[in-house]
């Protein structure tokens, strides 16, 4: 018995010192593999990581810097797209919100051509404004939404019809034969009714215009105007909001309507029903046109007033509000 007792005692001891000296192994074989690099401010890190940190070093950028991009952009974006080339002011563009890592090149190209902020210049190139106006057309696909964007980026397919244009009638239009989309149709009538209360008379003088109709006006703006003048104030054939039959020219298509009172109402009320002024003063080199008091374009009441709250364009809004649709 106290034999077997001792047998134990010894076998235990074993068993406990095999154990004591597996444990020390495996934590010397731990420490070992932990023993990585550390980074530029001297934590652990892994040794992928520290492969493009070193490489951002050597690109230029500082300790700084680094720590910018790497709470801004993630490890995969930052080797997808910023280790072959420095990009000198990409710690101002990346705390835009609308910043996208994809056009880094373009934000760097066109805050170098151009004096706007680093913030604007993000908003801008998302807005696609680094590009020639007419150039990288995309084909609308959701022209028959209140909200689909007509530009000089973005035309409508060839031979698309609407079965819902209805015929504004007079007082409601100059010559009783102008034709909207239901939806703008119905808002604009309750539109200058409001108005008509606060002595204000307004009727459209171009609503719908088919794609032959757009195309000769456009054509004749060129004979009458030249190139130059045709390009700013009317658009090529399929970029026309017109053609969705929610753009509205309301009472004149004369500058001088701006010092009209009827101006003046439209500019405070229009958000209201949905309408917006599309081609305002300052903004046309987002918009592409020169500037058009009398065209008001139909985008719902929320959109609508967001705009009118955030005084931007369409073109901005997208970019702001809406970013994943662009
Ligand atoms: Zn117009």
């Amino acid at each position: 018995m106290k034999k077997t007792l001792k047998v134990l005692l010894i076998f235990s001891i074993i068993i406990l010192t095999c154990g004591i000296v597996y444990l020390s192994y495996l934590s010397v074989v731990d420490m070992n593999e932990n023993n990585n690099e550390t980074d530029v401010k001297g934590k652990d890190i892994s040794k992928e990581e520290y492969i493009y940190k070193e490489d951002l070093l050597e690109l230029g950028y500082t300790v700084n810097d680094i720590k910018i991009i790497e709470t801004k952009i993630s490890t995969t974006n930052v080797k997808k797209y910023l280790l072959n080339n420095k990009y000198d002011n990409l710690t101002k563009f990346v705390y835009s919100p609308y910043f996208n890592i994809e056009n880094i090149s373009r934000y760097e190209n066109y805050f170098t051509k151009n004096n706007f902020s680093s913030d604007d210049t993000v908003l801008y190139v998302e807005i696609g404004l680094d590009k020639e106006f007419y150039t990288d057309i995309t084909v609308i696909e959701n022209y028959n939404d209140e909200d689909a964007l007509v530009n000089k980026y973005n035309k409508l397919p060839s031979n698309i019809t609407y079965d819902d244009l209805v015929t504004v009638e007079k007082p409601y239009s100059d010559n009783g034969k102008r034709k909207l989309r239901k939806v703008a149709y119905e808002h604009f009538v309750e539109m200058a009714n409001a108005a008509k209360k606060d002595n204000i008379k307004l009727y459209v003088v171009s609503g719908y215009r088919t794609e032959k109709q757009q195309n000769s006006l456009f054509n004749n703006n060129v004979k009458r105007n030249g190139i130059e003048h045709a390009l700013i104030y009317s658009a090529k054939v399929n970029h026309s909001e017109h053609q969705l039959g929610l753009a509205i020219d309301i009472n004149s298509v004369n500058v001088k309507f701006e010092k009209t009172k009827e101006y003046t109402w439209l500019k405070e009320n229009s958000y209201k029903y949905g309408f917006i002024e599309r081609y305002p003063k300052n903004k046309e080199f987002i918009t592409g046109y020169g500037y058009e008091p009398w065209h008001y374009r139909y985008l719902g009441i929320d959109i609508a007033t967001t705009m009118y709250e955030k005084n931007i364009t369409y073109e901005e809004y997208l970019v702001k509000y809406k970013s994943n649709s662009y």
